[in-house]
């Protein structure tokens, strides 16, 4: 069965390749990526500094872990 898939991105619409198993096209894929590559950086140093907070509260700052 043919089936025509449009990109799920509303903005984008683009037409997907036959047999193309990723539900947004190229393009947008590769802004997602970018996107989840920053927000991953941001969540990564978000993570690290409540991480290491805490870690410092719970050991009540017997441990240090940098200077
Ligand atoms: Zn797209």
């Amino acid at each position: 069965m043919m089936e025509i898939r449009k990109c799920k991105n509303k903005k984008c619409q683009r037409t997907l390749p036959e047999g193309y198993k990723n539900r947004y096209c190229e393009n947008c894929r590769n802004d997602h990526v970018e996107k989840l590559k920053n927000a991953g950086k941001v969540l990564l140093t978000c993570v690290g500094i409540v991480g290491s907070t805490a870690i410092a509260i719970a050991t009540k700052g017997k441990i240090n872990i940098k200077k």
